[in-house]
This record gives structure tokens, sequence and C-alpha cells, in this order.
């Protein structure tokens, strides 16, 4: 007789990851792959992103928080392509070494997440790594068949517009980095930025918005400057976009101001730099023909998003980023670039 004791693999996978898998097609984790039956009339929606510990995160960051970025950025890019989740594959590749209270938590938030944003586990793999702690997310969404907003399609006098805040990740990120120590702001402002880079907030509620009003949208995850650039490409047209628009937190327009006092220059590139730069911002750059804002604004904010025209695309390549007072600014990068 063969008894089948279950390995340290299995039972992790059973303990921990079969509770998220709600989906029907997950079969509760129990065979080697997932079952999703396309529904008619729409078109599912793929997207993959890895998060790595000293990449995306510190190794010493609480695991639940782990578990929420990675599947967070993933939802993000379903966002900005106007899709809905399905689910979610996670693979997991950790140390040997990785104890149950940490993945207990990790899998708490995950779970919370999950449920939160209606995207149960589909399934997964377990494997050991003798280097650092990677989670490889897969989301599926979904969109009506032929609906997905693409980078490609922004259209020259189309208004650039994001939503949210632009620039609180990235000044979260570096208070980290300086412990705390970025001119402008203080010590309160801290957390709130710090949960920005920590805990992105996927921009899901604006997905049905973007289908009816967006000509071409993406996610900001490498800086909203970089990121503008690339949609410009794909859709064959420049743009520009003015910093006296941006939408900036209090903090980070402190943070913005206190350098301008020190340096004495307007628009001193190097905190701008950070902002439009730095990444991890994961709000949604858009473009909107220009008659149709008032009611994209309208139907955002009904949503609870908000969003904000920073600039125009045009004819032509180029994308500037121009002063208060119309100057062109030159960034020293224009994106986070892992390579
Ligand atoms: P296989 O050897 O066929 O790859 P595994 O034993 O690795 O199968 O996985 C068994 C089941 O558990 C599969 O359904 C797989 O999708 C799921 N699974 C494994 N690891 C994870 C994980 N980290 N998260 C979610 N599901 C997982
Ligand atoms: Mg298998």
């Amino acid at each position: 007789m063969i008894r089948r004791e279950p390995s340290r693999e299995d039972s992790i996978i059973e303990r921990f990851f079969r509770p998220l898998a709600k989906h029907p097609g997950a079969l509760a984790l129990g065979d080697d792959a997932a079952l999703l039956a396309p529904q008619a009339g729409f078109d599912f929606v793929i997207t993959a992103d890895t998060t790595t510990a000293g990449v995306h995160f510190f190794p010493d960051d609480p695991a639940d928080l782990i578990a929420k970025k990675a599947l967070r950025v993933n939802l993000s890019d379903l966002a900005a392509k106007g899709a809905e989740p399905v689910g979610a594959t996670l693979a997991l590749s950790m140390s040997a070494a990785t104890g149950e209270v940490w993945l207990e938590k990790f899998a708490r938030g995950l779970g919370e997440d999950c449920e939160a944003f209606a995207c149960p586990l589909l399934g997964g793999d377990t494997t050991k790594t003798p280097g650092p702690l990677s989670i490889s997310i897969t989301a599926i969404g979904k969109v009506p068949s032929g609906t997905m907003i693409k980078r490609a399609g922004a259209r020259p006098g189309d208004l650039v517009v994001v939503s949210g805040t632009i620039g609180d990740a990235a000044l979260g990120l570096l208070a980290l980095k300086r412990e705390g120590l970025v001119g402008g702001l203080s010590r309160e402002q801290i957390p709130e930025l710090v949960r920005r880079y920590r805990v992105p907030e996927p921009r899901l509620a604006l997905a049905p918005v973007l289908r009816e009003y967006a000509n071409a949208a993406m996610d900001i995850s490498d800086g909203l400057a970089g990121d503008l650039a690339k949609l410009a490409a794909q859709s064959g047209v420049g743009a520009f976009i003015e910093t006296a628009r941006l939408p900036l937190s209090g903090p980070a327009e402190n943070a913005l101001r206190n350098e301008q006092s020190i340096t004495g220059l307007i628009d001193d590139p190097h905190m701008l730099s950070t902002i439009l730069t730095g990444g991890d911002d994961y709000e949604v750059l858009c473009a909107i023909p220009e008659t149709e804002f008032h009611a994209f604004a309208e139907a955002a904010g009904a949503a609870r998003v908000p969003v904000t025209a920073i600039g125009r695309f045009e004819s032509g390549g180029e994308v500037e980023v121009l002063g208060s007072k119309g100057q062109r600014i030159t960034l020293d990068r224009l994106s986070y670039s892992h390579f």
C-alpha cells in the first residue's frame, strides 16, 4: 500500500491558499490547472507583475502589505484597461526558512484583498529559492468584447488626464530611504506617503468610466513623465503637461515648495523629478476628448475618483513638461527602469 504523506508544499497550499480559491474554476486547488469558461460577449484581459524583495518592497515590510501590493499592482493594470477582475494566480518563490507566521500574515493580507476586489485565487505555484522573496501574480479580468482601453488611441487635441495625486509614493519611498528626513515634510505626513508606496489603491471604480470616455489609458507605475512618453509613442502623438496643473497632495506640495525656498529656483527640477519620475503611483493616465471632459469628470466623481486635466496630446512625437511660466523643464531621467 502506498500512503501519500502531504509535503510541506502541499500543506502550505492547503492551509494558506485554498481558503482564497473561491472561484469554482479553481477546483479548490486540487487539480493541475484552473478552468475558466469564456463568457459570451466578453474578452479576457490578462496581465502579470512580479514584485521582488529589495526591488519593489523592503524585505522586512509587513507580510500582509507585501501581498496586497503584489495583487494591487496587477489590479491597477486591469483598471487602466477598463477591466473588472475575474481572478488571479500566485507564483510564490520564497526562502526555505519562511515561517508559518509570515505565511499566515501574507495569506491574510492577500485574502482580504481578493475579497475586497472580488478577485479570487485561481491557482499558482509555490517554490523554494536561494534568492530574495519573489511574488509573481497574473491577474485575469474581463471587458465587454472589443472595449479594452489601449495605450494606442490618444488623438491630437485630447486632454492628458490623471486620477488622484501624483508623486506621493515616490516621496514615501524617499522618506523611507532617508529615515524621515525630507525637507518640507513633517513627521505626521510621512506615514500616509509610506502607505501610498506600500499599498497602492487600484482605480477599479474608474474602469467603466474609462470604457465610456477614454481614447487611451495606462496605469502609472514607473513615473508619470516616462509613462506618458510610452502612451504617446504607442498612440503616435506627442504631448505636453504643465507642472502648475499637477494634482499634488498637501505633503507633496510642501516638499516641492520647501525645496524651491532653499534653492531659490521656481520649478527646480530635483523634487519635481521625484514626483514626475519616481513611480509607484498606480494612478490612471488617460486621453479624454476635450468635449467629453466635463462628463468624464462628473462620472469619475460619482465613482469617487478625482481626475485632473494636466495637459494635451499634440501631433508630432515630443513629450514636454512645461513649468509655471511655460518654460520647458528637463528632467534627469524620464522614469524608473530596472535595467
Ligand atoms: P503541479 O505540481 O501540478 O504544478 P502543485 O502541487 O504545484 O501542482 O499545485 C497544486 C495546486 O495548488 C494547483 O492547483 C496550483 O494551481 C495550486 N497552487 C500551488 N501553489 C499555489 C499558490 N502559491 N497560490 C495558489 N495556488 C497554488
Ligand atoms: Mg501539475
